[in-house]
């Protein structure tokens, strides 16, 4: 059983040393209890903030201990009464090939999912962040315009397309010229600009001609610094990742834009809200199960995976993850079907 655990903690962007490759005996189940075989793992941006010991809404990896992450796995030995062997289920094995389970916390694909790893993005967790997060909190409305970052990872591509189904403009941002022609050509959004342009927040300003009253808050940074002036009156920025920033080590430096930040928020009446998805909206998962499932059956909802092929790949994966190297969900294939 190869697995990957957290040898230390970075500091500042993970290195390949924070992680290390062991080998153990593939576990064997006691009564109760069901092997599983990885097949996909799902890596995710919030994987960073287990790395660090700094207090969170979830506590950290302990050092020694398997990197955690969200599994597809087939049950290979079952001695527990509600699973067979050959079954799919979603899981959180973390960064291994075999885990063992009691069944909590799992939830069943069945026997022959028609995609399998698409539990760990659009039909899971990042689908579940998009779906709760801009209709609950962004709420927005026909003809209003969507701002959203990080445009072709799983949650953006999601946000904007939803908000396109909800009859919003909507503006994505992205890293680099291919990204930006996905989200319009293939996602649907209205424009997208690149972030690494001189003159982004001119452009995000001249994509926003009626301004923005609702953004979808992913990155932080300075597309933050670029959205804020833009903020209509009773804007909605659900807060729901700030991914310029899990690498940081300090505060930026600079002026204090804090009173900036407070004015607007007054001024214009701007609601912001942080959420954390499982905690959250834990109870509404079987709503969103349902119209998401609808929505990409019937194909209204793109989805864009990048696979990558083999556990040992999955520290590089992830640093790249955090620089936005990835083209779309990242899952690893960690064993063929
Ligand atoms: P993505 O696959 O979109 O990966 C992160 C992306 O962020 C990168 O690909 C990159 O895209 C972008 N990015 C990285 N650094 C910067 C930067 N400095 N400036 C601008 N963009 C940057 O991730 P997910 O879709 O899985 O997650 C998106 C966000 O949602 C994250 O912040 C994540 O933490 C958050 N999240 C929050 C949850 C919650 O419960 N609150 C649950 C799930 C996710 P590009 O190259 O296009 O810039």
């Amino acid at each position: 059983n190869r697995r990957w655990v957290l040898a230390s903690r970075p500091h500042g962007a993970p290195v390949a040393d924070n992680f290390r490759l062991e080998e153990q005996p593939i576990p064997t189940p006691a009564n109760g209890q069901v092997l599983l075989r990885t097949v996909w793992l799902s890596l995710d941006p919030y994987m960073r903030g287990r790395m660090s010991d700094a207090p969170s809404y979830s506590p950290p990896v302990e050092i020694g201990a398997v990197m955690v992450g969200g599994t597809v796995s087939r049950v290979e030995t079952s001695r527990h009464p509600d699973y067979k062997e050959g079954e799919w289920v979603l899981g959180y094995s973390g960064w291994q090939e075999y885990a063992l389970s009691d069944g909590q916390g799992l939830v069943k694909l069945g026997d022959s999912p028609s995609h399998p790893s698409w539990a760990l993005g659009v039909l899971g967790m990042p689908g579940f962040t998009a779906y709760m997060g801009l209709l609950d909190i962004g709420q927005p409305r026909e003809g209003e315009t969507l701002v959203v970052a990080a445009a072709t990872g799983p949650v953006g591509a999601t946000v904007g397309q939803i908000g396109k189904i909800k009859g919003c403009r909507v503006v994505g941002v992205a890293g680099g010229e291919e990204k930006c022609r996905h989200a319009v050509e293939v996602l649907g959004f209205d424009a997208c600009i690149d972030h690494h342009a001189d003159d982004f927040a001119e452009q995000l300003a001249s994509a926003c001609p009626q301004g923005i009253d609702v953004y979808y808050e992913n990155v932080g940074g300075k597309v933050f610094d670029a959205v804020l002036p833009l903020l209509n009156t009773s804007a909605r920025v659900p807060v729901c990742g700030l991914v310029s920033g899990y690498n940081a080590t300090n505060l930026p430096d600079g002026p204090d834009r804090l009173p900036l930040l407070m004015g607007t928020i007054l001024k214009k009446r701007i609601r912001m809200q942080g959420f954390i998805i499982a905690q959250d909206y834990g109870h509404r998962i079987d709503e969103f199960q349902q119209e998401m499932g609808r929505w990409v059956k019937e194909g209204k909802i793109h989805y864009r995976e990048q696979v990558i092929e083999g556990l040992e790949a999955a520290p590089d994966a992830l640093i790249g993850l955090l620089e936005g190297k990835n083209f779309g969900k990242v899952v690893i294939r960690v064993a063929a079907d």
